[in-house]
Parts: structure tokens; sequence; C-alpha cells
């Protein structure tokens, strides 16, 4: 089979491809290129930066694998794929435990209000007075979704002597909520009781816009909302309100409604939003897993195809 790689992938993972099959590898190549060249090949391994539409697809006669070094298929039309026969593989969860990390870092800047600090400090401003925190010992953390990641987050918060209540509708087993010591609670619990919200939960139509003036009407005061899972689950305007009036005290977000974040978005200018530019999941260790675990379920398929 012929292989083309169309964006840059760990080298373990290219090493892996080139023991067994002819790989061309031609990183950031333009979807016109792509067009042109993809019928000689049977394989496109891509990252999500690659659109793989239906002219990629139509194009590609001989394509039988989609191999995406990522989590997400959003850039691929997998209706497609299904009708030509192609199989599409990714690496679910591969990136699972650096979004946790980051989780925890954007709860911990959030409640010693780090944004602001490194503001402050870096104008040469030493006057300390807005930048009195909150400590996270004691406080009850919500895992609104507890999937893969939510579940993570509980597992490295558990050292801080925090209490954690999570609520989700559709959770795996029960047992997951008491192995790792977390009290499930219903949607009207997490919102009423917790200290700091952290959001895990996929973006659909039942959770678009789910963080809204009401809900947020119904929190604790001066509770602490991350967010790391999609920007539309949370209402931007209705959190600007609740954050300029105090009810909501500060917060951690690495992922908006519109991205990139326009320059006038409040959440650049606000003392207590403490914000990243979608970067939960990068890290050197999430970019390796992620290529070496498609390629390696890829080749999984390869051979059970061939046995
Ligand atoms: P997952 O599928 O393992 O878990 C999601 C959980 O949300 C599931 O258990 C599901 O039952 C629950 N859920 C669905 N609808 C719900 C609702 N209405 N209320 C409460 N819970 C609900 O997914 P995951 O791997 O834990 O990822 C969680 C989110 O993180 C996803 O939105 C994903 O896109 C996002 N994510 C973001 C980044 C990043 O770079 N910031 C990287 C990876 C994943």
């Amino acid at each position: 089979m012929r292989v083309l790689v169309t964006w840059e992938i760990h080298q373990e993972s290219l090493d892996i491809l080139k023991k067994r099959f002819k790989v061309d590898y031609k990183p950031g190549i333009s979807k016109k290129e792509l067009v042109s060249i993809v019928k000689s090949y049977d394989v496109l391994v891509i990252r999500t930066y690659t659109p793989v539409d239906k002219i990629v697809l139509d194009a590609g006669k001989r394509l039988k694998y989609i191999v995406s070094c990522s989590v997400g298929l959003d850039n691929i039309d997998i209706d497609e794929c299904d009708k030509k026969g192609i199989s599409v593989i990714n690496a679910p969860g591969s990136n699972a435990n650096a979004v946790a990390e980051h989780t925890v870092l954007l709860m911990l800047s959030s409640l010693r209000n780090i944004s602001l600090a490194t503001k402050k400090i870096n104008k040469g401003d030493w006057n300390k007075k807005e930048l009195i925190g909150k400590e996270i010992q004691k406080k009850i953390i919500g895992l609104f979704g507890f999937g893969k990641i939510g579940r993570l987050v509980a597992e490295k918060l558990s050292g801080f002597g925090v209490k954690l209540i999570a609520y989700d509708p559709y959770p795996p087993q029960i047992d997951v909520f008491k192995g790792l010591n977390v009290e499930k609670v219903d949607k009207e619990g997490i919102i009423s009781k917790s200290d700091i919200i952290s959001v895990h939960v996929p973006l659909t139509k039942e959770t678009r816009y789910m963080f809204n003036s009401e809900m947020f009407s119904k929190m604790k005061k001066g509770v602490i909302i991350i967010n790391t899972s999609r920007g539309g689950v949370i209402n931007e305007k209705d959190l600007e309100k609740s954050l300029v009036s105090g009810k909501i005290y500060s917060i951690g977000l690495d992922v908006f409604e519109n991205e990139p974040l326009q320059k006038e978005s409040f959440l650049l200018k606000n003392k207590k939003s403490n914000i990243t530019p979608h970067i939960a999941a990068l890290t050197q260790e999430s970019f390796r897993n992620m290529c070496v675990m498609s390629v390696n379920n890829f080749l999984e398929r390869v051979d059970i195809k061939l046995s």
C-alpha cells in the first residue's frame, strides 16, 4: 500500500509506517496538490489541519484508509468515507491527560489570579492588593461531565484535600464515581453546591449555551468556572454579566465561542479572566501519543484484515 502523510507527525510514528509501507512525507501540502496526487495512494495520514472533504475523497480513487493523528474528526467528511468504504482511524483519549493537567492549571490560576499577577509584574507593578487569592483546599469541585477527562481531573485533584462531586446523565458505571471518591449528584446539585465548576462535556444540541444567565443565577456567589471542553457550551455574553456582577469570582478558559478570540473580547480585558488559546491538548507527550496510537490502530486494522 502507498501512504501519503500530509502533515508533520511524530518521528516515531513515521518510522513505524516506513518499516511497513512506501511512505511519501509531504507535511503542509496544499489542498490543490493533495487533490492532484491523492489518486496514487491507498492511505492518507493526516492531522486536523488537512480538510478531507468530498473533493479530496472523490479524487482519491484508491483510498482505503484515512489515519488521523488526532482525537477529533471534524475535518473529515465521515459520511462520504462511509459511502466509499474508506475506514477512518484516530486516537481517542490520547490527549486526555494533557487536557486534565491543563484543567488543574486553569483552576489554580483562577483561584490565585495568575493572569492578573503576570500582567502586573510585567509592568513593574508590585501592588498586591488585587492579588489576594483563594486556596483550593476544602473547596467543593463539581465536574460537569464525567467521561475520560472529567475522571482524570478527579484523579489529579485527589491530593488537594477537596470534595469532588460530578454530574453526568450518561455515565458508564456507578462505581466509576465510588472508585474515585467522587459523589454522584444531579444537575441541580452540581450547580448549587460547587465552589468551582469544571466543564467536560461534548458540544451537542443539548449542551450548546447550557451555561447561561439562568444557570449562573443558581450557582453560589463567588463560584469559579473552568472550561477546557468546547467554547459553545458557555454563553459568553451571559458569562461576562455574571463575572462583572461578582456572581462569578473568576474564570479559566481554554476554549471559546469564536476562535481565535476577537481583540475586543472582554475575556482579554477582565482582571478575573485566566485564558489560554486552545492549548490544553498541546504537549510533546500528547503529540507523540496521538501519532503513535493512530498509526498502531491503523496497523492493527490492516493486520486483522490480512489474517
Ligand atoms: P468523553 O466522551 O469521554 O466524556 C464526555 C462526557 O460528557 C460523557 O461521559 C458524557 O456522558 C457526558 N455528557 C454528555 N452530555 C452531557 C450533559 N448534557 N451533561 C453532562 N454530561 C454530559 O469526552 P472527553 O474525552 O472527556 O472530552 C470532554 C470534552 O473535552 C469534549 O468536549 C472534547 O471535545 C473536549 N476536549 C478539549 C480539548 C482541548 O484542547 N481543550 C482536547 C480534547 C478534548
